[in-house]
């Protein structure tokens, strides 16, 4: 067998850790795999009511600082960020919700009938340590909702995620949910919590030790095992709660008992972003090491009123795509490959190629895949490449057929042979042997 040959372009060294932010899935061999997951992502939503929204892949600074919040890794370490010619500081999205509350507030959707409700999918940018499940580029689905401040909306979202999984035939996701409160009833809990991290102080990891002051729930987040195992007999935010966020989190837990959604109360789930308040949920797995949050999301009522806006409570969650796919590949789930070609055409001289031009025209506007030599090969190098790329039909066009006006069509696993005329109703004929072979596997 041949040795691959790997080129780096012009011998430029950044090629070399391409890896951080590029996947070998993301090739076209695989992009059935994304589109798979992609179009379960689309319709599973829709059919929830969420529509799709496109937002900018970079946004002044500022929108994220506000919107993912001053204190969070993400703000404080992960960002790229840029200054632009004309000297404004610009940030590459490190996710999708700050970029669609901001089109939401632009477009006045807020006047609109709440609740808007949105999809996205977009590629994110992290300046983290690349590992396994941790890229510096990856993409993330999502789900919006603006304008509601009822339990059965937060309901809905998790088991709008939840029937994304299950769709996609994915197994042992835990579902663990929490409730956060609001600024007000966290700072009682922050100040039981400072108490009794201070008594670890010396044992905490050091990134730790400075949120002890700024931001002691962050450090129940830690995945360092010493600053978790320590986490783990920590106060418990649900003990702190005001009465209508405990009435609030035990609505939720009913509407998700009711559509027999599986869950457990998780008092660490907090969740990376700031604007939380409330419910926050993870869906976690341990089949693909130790980044297994696939997804992430919960409500965030201050956000729009942080960004400018009028009071509007909303919420929503995001997967990471790359660790979904990693998760269905350990999971040995197969994604159904599609057809790649129909027929191959393959043509001996000029006047055959010409024809051939018009013969898969024909075919492929009736929804098939149809492919002819475009590179200038010989016969038998024409059919080798059908045979690579799995067409299911071949034919060979030369003089002969032209003259004749009609071609042989070879079935290329049964090896049956069909004659067909070549005129104007090929294609027609065409779809019909197609057919015809495609409920011979059914039978
Ligand atoms: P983590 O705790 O793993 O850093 P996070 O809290 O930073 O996650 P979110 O901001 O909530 O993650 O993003 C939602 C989802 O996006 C995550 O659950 C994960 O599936 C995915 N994700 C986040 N960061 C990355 C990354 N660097 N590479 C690949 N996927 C990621
Ligand atoms: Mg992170």
């Amino acid at each position: 067998s041949k040795a691959k040959e790997i080129i780096v372009p012009f011998e430029m060294e950044w090629t070399l850790n391409d890896a951080q932010f590029f996947v070998p899935q993301r090739l076209p061999k695989d992009s059935y795999r994304w589109q798979f997951v992609e179009d379960v992502m689309r319709k599973e939503s829709a059919a929830y009511g969420f529509k799709e929204i496109r937002t900018p892949v970079f946004e002044h600074t500022e929108l994220f600082a506000r919107g993912v919040g001053q204190t969070t890794d993400v703000v404080q370490k992960e960002m790229y960020t840029f200054d632009t010619k004309g000297g404004e500081s610009v940030t590459l999205r490190p996710e999708g919700t700050a970029g669609a509350a901001r089109a939401v507030l632009e477009h006045g959707l807020v006047n609109d009938s709440l609740p808007i409700k949105a999809s996205y999918f977009v590629s994110c940018y992290r300046y983290e340590k690349p590992q396994a499940g941790r890229l510096r580029e990856f993409h993330q689905f999502g789900l919006e909702c603006y304008g509601t401040q009822s339990p059965v909306a937060d309901a809905e979202l998790i088991c709008a995620a939840q029937s994304i999984f299950d769709r996609l035939g994915i197994k042992q996701l835990r579902l663990e949910i929490n409730s956060i409160g609001c600024p007000t009833c966290r700072a009682e809990y922050h100040k039981a919590l400072k108490e009794y991290f201070y008594g670890y102080k010396d044992e905490l990891c050091e990134t730790c030790n400075s949120r002890l002051e700024k931001n002691p729930m962050r450090i129940l987040d830690c995945k360092s095992p010493v600053c978790s195992k320590i986490a783990q007999g920590a106060p418990k935010i649900t003990d702190y709660l005001c009465d209508e966020f405990i009435e609030h989190f035990a609505s939720v837990q009913k509407y998700l008992d009711a559509a027999g959604v599986e869950y457990t109360v998780n008092p660490t789930i907090v969740r990376g972003l700031d604007y939380y308040t409330k419910t926050v949920f993870e869906f976690v797995t341990d089949f693909i090491g130790a980044q297994g949050t696939v997804c992430g999301g919960g409500r965030y009522d201050g956000l729009i009123e942080e960004l400018g806006g009028k009071h509007l409570p909303s919420l929503g969650f995001a997967m990471g795509i790359e660790r979904l796919l990693m998760l269905m590949d350990k999971q040995g789930i197969e994604i159904p490959k599609p057809s790649t070609c129909d027929l191959y055409v393959a043509v001996m001289g000029e006047s055959a190629s010409l024809k051939s031009f018009e013969i898969i025209k024909a075919v492929r506007s009736c929804g098939l895949i149809a492919e002819t030599d475009v590179v200038g090969r010989g016969l038998r190098a024409q059919m080798k490449y059908a045979d690579k790329i799995g067409a299911k039909f071949s034919m060979v066009l030369g003089d002969n057929e032209i003259e004749q006006g009609k071609a042989v069509i070879k079935n290329m696993s049964s090896g049956e042979q069909t004659e067909i005329v070549l005129d104007d109703t090929f294609a027609e004929k065409f779809m019909v042997l197609q057919l015809a072979d495609v409920d011979s596997f059914k039978l």
